[in-house]
């Protein structure tokens, strides 16, 4: 068991603020914010950690590199902005999409990342 440095502390802290994904980038600039000795090289040892302890997840968006963020949070989708690159947590879900698939199929889970402009954006 690892113990909780300051450094895994701030970065915890910084993924679970922001409240939506997080690039390794991003979560960076944010956890420097609160101690400037964080590299790179600590974010990523430091999320590998906390994804295999069950308290932080990837986000994949297609064609892009994971983003990351806290694992508290129960099903809900995605929204991607086409200019600033952010992504948000969208809450709410349409439910069951057991529909769309053809008979004899099982839906397992899905995903749903939607695209267009964020407020700050468009
Ligand atoms: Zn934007
Ligand atoms: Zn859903």
């Amino acid at each position: 068991m690892e113990r909780r440095t300051p450094q895994r502390i701030a970065i915890e802290e910084s993924l679970r603020k922001a409240g939506r994904p997080l690039s390794p980038q991003e979560l960076l600039q944010l956890s420097r914010a609160r101690i400037k000795s964080i590299n790179l090289a600590t974010i990523y040892r430091t999320l590998k950690l906390l994804t295999e302890s069950g308290n932080a997840v990837s986000v994949h968006i297609p064609g892009e590199p994971p983003r990351f963020e806290a694992a508290h949070i129960g099903h809900h989708h995605h929204f991607r902005c086409d200019h600033c690159g952010k992504v948000y947590d969208i809450a709410g879900c349409m439910g069951s999409l057991a529909s769309l698939v053809p008979p004899g199929f099982s839906v397992r889970d899905h995903e749903i990342t939607l695209f267009g402009l964020c407020a700050d954006c468009a």
